[in-house]
């Protein structure tokens, strides 16, 4: 089949960090490609990436271009596991060859890595190129479920092993994957869905590797909350700011104490909470945070995704108006709460209180200018602390 280039191949390439070495060299495998392409042959068989550039730099015969081309898409993954690919390299002969051979050469002695790699939450087109490549070219996959694993891996045609790392072995699981890195070994983690260790399995098995002296390396995608924000429209200030909770305790006391506890917070709070619990959930946050607004995203990428916004004291109406809304994955956004509404003060109180803070201090002038006045004590003391604080 005649070769269809897609453009901006070389700016796929570029996705792959900038002062990364197996980047330069997949950019030269790129414009090799691009040379190849020139030629008018036949594309490799079952591509699904074309990094195909608009314009090549880089002259190659034909197998010389398309050596380069396997090359600079191995190294693409960053993993630089593939040994064939740098003999292929090797067997380069003219002066661009014996470059990108050594840039091989570099990457391939450097890189050690765990690649953490984000997965979908529904849709299982949700995942980058880049996730495909690495899970294709690892040696192992650590994953949450090694059966929702190969569901996932299987429908991309990806036949990498698999390793079990759950919240009950993830200390254990992330020594195996240790011994795998330091045999040379290209590793990747992913979790059942979405991010790992974002409330999910995984932040131990990065600790234990980066305390190894081992390379992690994040592979960034799908997350249900940032997802939930994105879509939310978050545009007052206070919350552009927002604290991701994750889930609340189960148990009711320790839930309604943590949601206290974050009450004072001028940020949005976002958490993940499961179906069986999320009427509880909501019905202690409307209790505990009145005034507030919430979004409620439920099935986000999947076919019932729903994403509601509501004031909080309706949300428990809203989740028992349809049996269905309490169904799936919920995350959940509490607004901040409304900045206080500034106190104003009578234009005559305000007078004598400039008068008096002139001759006493602050705590007795706005005692006496209450008394003079009428107006509340506590609104004219914060009118007098506001003044004293304002530059001069
Ligand atoms: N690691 C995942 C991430 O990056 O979002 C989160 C995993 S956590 C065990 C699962 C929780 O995430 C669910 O109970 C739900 O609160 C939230 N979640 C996951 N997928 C979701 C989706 N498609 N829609 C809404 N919430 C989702």
């Amino acid at each position: 089949m005649p070769h269809q280039p897609v453009p901006g191949g070389e700016n796929q390439a570029a996705l792959f960090g900038d002062r990364d070495a197996g980047r330069r060299a997949a950019v030269a495998g790129v414009r090799a490609q691009t040379n190849f392409n020139k030629h008018g042959h036949v594309a490799v068989a079952a591509d699904q990436i074309d990094f195909t550039a608009a314009h090549a730099k880089v002259a190659f015969d034909d197998v010389q271009a398309l050596r380069a081309q396997v090359v600079g898409r191995a190294l693409l993954t960053g993993c630089a596991c593939d040994l064939a690919a740098r003999h292929r390299m090797r067997g380069m002969n003219d002066e661009s060859g014996t470059v990108m051979a050594k840039v091989v050469e570099a990457v391939v002695e450097n890189e050690r890595a765990l690649y953490v790699v984000a997965t979908p939450i529904g849709n299982l087109a949700d995942i980058t190129l880049r996730a495909l490549e690495i899970l294709r070219r690892a040696d192992l996959v650590a994953c949450e479920d090694t059966r929702h694993a190969r569901h996932l891996l299987d429908h991309h045609g990806i036949r990498t092993a698999t390793l079990a790392l759950h919240q009950h072995n993830e200390n254990e699981a992330a020594q195996k994957l240790i011994a795998a890195l330091d045999a040379g070994k290209c590793v990747a983690l992913i979790s059942d869905a979405g991010t790992p260790g974002v409330s999910d399995p995984g932040a131990r098995a990065v600790a234990a590797v980066r305390a190894a002296g081992i390379r992690v390396v994040p592979l960034p995608g799908a997350n249900a909350a940032i997802a939930a924000i994105s879509a939310a429209g978050l545009c007052e200030v206070d919350d552009q700011r927002f604290l991701f909770v994750g889930f609340l305790p189960a148990k009711v006391g320790a839930r309604r104490a943590a949601i206290t506890e974050l009450a004072p917070l001028a940020a949005a709070l976002v958490f993940y909470e499961a179906p069986h619990r999320v009427l509880e959930t909501v019905a202690d946050l409307a209790a505990l945070l009145p005034g507030r607004e919430i979004i409620i995203a439920r099935e986000l990428t999947k076919l019932f995704e729903q994403i509601e916004r509501l004031p909080l004291s309706d949300a428990c109406a809203w989740l028992t108006a349809d049996a269905n809304r309490q169904r799936g994955e919920f995350v959940l956004i509490v607004s901040a709460p409304l900045p206080a509404p500034e106190a104003t003060l009578d234009p005559a109180a305000e007078r004598v209180l400039n008068i008096l803070l002139a001759e006493l201090p602050l705590k007795q002038a706005a005692k006496l200018a209450a008394t003079i006045s009428g107006a509340p004590k506590n609104t004219l003391y914060a009118h007098a602390l506001a003044l004293k604080q304002q530059p001069l």
